[in-house]
């Protein structure tokens, strides 16, 4: 039985367990966030073409906006996506798409802003479901109340949440299902 080298860990494995990403062999454990990083940057260029209208002129220009983002703001194609989703997925308030100054303005001024709101649905849905049932049967003013309440408490308890966080990547694939 064959065994590689895996590019990412360098360790030898059968090469029947291992994946190709991007024409080079990975073990399992090194495939895959190279495989979602693959299926993220498929994602964007998907949303990109959508967001432009399907212009093959216009994309270049976004593709290398994206690219000099990554390059210089340290941002990740994954929070990128997760920002563009953020500012233009709400018909009601999306500020329309103007091709001739692309992506970069919105995502930089929204990156920050679009992680905030993932850590907080993120933080939502670990919310037990008691507890939503029992703010939700709750008259108004107390909701007002406890939410204070529960803001002060989840201000400490955030904190070390944010600490966990903080830097990580916006993937909305670990939101709705993580693998
Ligand atoms: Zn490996």
């Amino acid at each position: 039985m064959g065994k590689s080298v895996c590019k990412g860990c360098g360790i030898r494995f059968p090469t029947e367990d291992m994946t190709v990403v991007s024409g080079l062999k990975y073990c399992p454990e090194c495939a895959k966030p190279r495989l979602k990083e693959a299926r993220t940057n498929i994602e964007l260029n998907d949303y990109l073409f959508n967001l432009c209208n399907k212009d093959q002129d216009v994309m270049p220009y976004l593709t290398t906006q994206v690219k000099w983002m990554v390059d210089n703001n340290n941002f990740k194609p994954s929070g990128i996506l997760a920002t563009l989703k953020y500012v233009y997925d709400d018909s009601e308030t999306a500020p329309p798409f103007n091709p001739r100054s692309g992506i970069q303005y919105i995502v930089q001024k929204y990156y920050s802003t679009a992680r905030d709101f993932y850590i907080q649905v993120h933080h939502l849905n670990q919310t037990s479901e008691d507890e939503i049932k029992r703010i939700l049967t709750m008259p108004t003013e107390t909701i007002t109340l406890t939410r204070s309440e529960l803001d002060a408490r989840d201000k400490r308890s955030s904190e070390k949440r944010k600490d966990e966080l903080y830097g990580k990547e916006i993937d909305l694939n670990d939101i709705p299902d993580d693998d």
